[in-house]
């Protein structure tokens, strides 16, 4: 473990402030559909730059990282469609707070810039990561933010924070170019970018234009060894999608610019330098090149959970389920996670014999694996929460599909089975969602009890709430991202069976689902 260390923030004289390059998009506004891997050009093979294949931008598996976590931060959630999660470096919480210390002023001037909850489509802030480069030395991570303001209007932004963990500073893009060849990398993306017939040079312009204070702060590297570099997508396009270009890296990395790249290919441990024993060195994004939207950064196939059917699916029932048409049963839910600390909510659930339904973020499901498989060797019930919590009735049939798959793929590897219950971000839904979660052979489970966790934060509130408000055959909603909302369960669960009720699974409680179909309570 590497000692705590006051992490200083290196800036370019542009700031970080500066809204930077490209995201990550999702689609939403009724953009193109998602591309499926295949679909994407592999590679600009025309590009005289390519010596060998572009590749793709790189994203690693968290699992190279033991321990690391998502920080989801509703503290910094100044509205209802807010989301906001950060990486958690073991040993490296002052990281985690530059961040979001960073991300705080973005997050003001949205908040500013939105007053009130006005009608649909509400505003949203979403605010993801990807982990993009891992060694004893440096620690990467590609940060995303979606911005839907006032009518829909779309902001956000994307950078790459490289961490020095030599140094203790948090190193921006231009650190990985040695100085005397920022010339050189810019002549090299302007080519790249000239080659691009989805990107606007002209909107780009200032970005490379040939130094550092256009704002250009994302650069990353591909599976082939190439700098990745993004741009903004605001500017580079009319679509929403990821843009950027692979550019050949030789001659142009600086010193830490090499470190970041082996930390990037060949990925380790930062604690003690081994690699992860059972993951793969790196996943590709399939959004190599400007390509266009894509909700995620790598996209499912969509047959990996399509179900064979839209007919009603009747859940096993063992002799010792409970009988919800005579019992007062109560499916407890709980949303956003896993997040280390789901752990301590799972405890409680074991200690009192309670089953309960996990609606698990997808990218969350990635980084804590084993806790997914914990959830069902003790009894729980693992649903699907999309894979980076979006407003889905913002985005195309095929974005709603993607968030879906993806995060359903997770849940799979972390040792679940498909899930077949689906909680739209946010209880957000519309006809589309719903044709897509039928085709998909998936449920809406909504709920009728909401306690407003997220909002208090007070444990004892949760509590009074949850018990005055629960009724036969409810499903109540919290998160298990908030301390307080954990430490509330215990005296929950006794609470709510002091009352008569039996606390039941959702699939318990409700027997026999349609696909597509939204469940309020039984
Ligand atoms: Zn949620």
């Amino acid at each position: 473990m590497h000692p705590q260390i006051a992490l200083r923030r290196r800036r370019t004289s542009a700031g970080l402030a500066a809204a930077v390059a490209t995201m990550l998009a999702l689609a939403g506004c009724a953009v193109q559909p998602a591309p499926s891997p295949s679909s994407v050009p592999p590679s600009p093979a025309t590009s005289p730059n390519s010596e060998v294949a572009p590749g793709l931008p790189i994203t690693l598996d968290p699992a190279v990282i033991p321990g690391l976590d998502s920080s989801v931060d509703e503290t910094l959630q100044a509205g209802d469609y807010y989301y906001i999660s950060l990486p958690k470096v073991p040993g490296q919480e002052a990281w985690t707070k530059a961040l979001r210390d960073e991300l705080t002023p973005q997050l003001d001037r949205f908040t500013a810039s939105t007053p009130g909850t006005a009608k649909a489509p509400y505003p949203e802030f979403d605010a993801n990561w990807d982990l993009v480069a891992s060694s004893p030395k440096v620690v990467g991570v590609r940060l995303s933010t979606d911005e839907y303001g006032v009518n829909g209007a779309f902001a956000g932004k994307v950078e790459y924070a490289w961490l020095d963990l030599a140094g203790g500073v948090i190193r921006p893009s231009s650190d990985l170019i040695a100085a005397d060849q920022t010339a050189e990398f810019f002549s090299r993306v302007r080519t790249a970018a000239a080659e691009e017939s989805s990107i606007d040079a002209e909107l780009i312009r200032t970005q490379i234009a040939g130094d550092w204070k256009g704002g250009l702060n994302a650069v990353g590297f591909t599976t082939t060894g190439r700098l990745w570099v993004e741009f903004d997508r605001t500017k580079a396009t009319q679509a929403h999608g990821s843009v950027g270009v692979a550019i050949r890296s030789d001659g142009l990395l600086s010193e830490f610019g090499q470190a970041a790249r082996t930390a990037a290919l060949t990925p380790t441990d930062p604690s003690t330098g081994q690699s992860a024993p059972t993951t793969a060195a790196s996943t590709p994004v399939p959004s190599a090149t400007s390509a266009p939207a894509s909700p995620s950064p790598s996209i499912p196939k969509p047959t990996a959970t399509k179900s064979t059917s839209a007919k009603p699916t009747a859940t096993p029932t063992p002799s010792d389920t409970p009988n919800c048409r005579k019992l007062k049963c109560v499916a407890l839910t709980f949303d956003d996670g896993p997040v280390a600390g789901t752990a301590t909510l799972l405890d409680v659930l074991k200690s009192k014999g309670v089953h309960a339904t996990f609606f698990v973020v997808g990218k969350n499901a990635a980084v804590n694996r084993s806790l997914i498989r914990r959830m069902v060797n003790e009894g729980h019930v693992v649903g699907n929460h999309t894979w980076s919590h979006k407003q889905l009735t913002r985005l195309t049939d095929s974005g709603i599909r993607a968030e879906i798959t993806k995060a359903s793929d997770a849940i799979v590897k972390g040792g679940a089975p498909t899930p077949t219950l689906l909680r739209p971000p946010y209880g957000a839904t519309n006809a589309t969602v719903s044709k897509v979660a039928a085709s998909l052979g998936m449920a809406q489970i909504m709920w009728n009890v909401d306690p407003l966790d997220w909002k208090d934060r007070n444990s004892a509130k949760v509590t009074q709430r949850v018990l005055a408000a629960t009724r036969p055959g409810s499903i109540v909603l919290s998160h298990d991202i908030h301390p307080t909302t954990r430490a509330a369960y215990a005296a929950i669960i006794d609470g709510l069976r002091a009352k008569g009720y039996t606390l039941v699974t959702v699939p318990q409680l409700l027997g026999t689902i349609t696909p597509g179909k939204k469940y309020f309570r039984r």
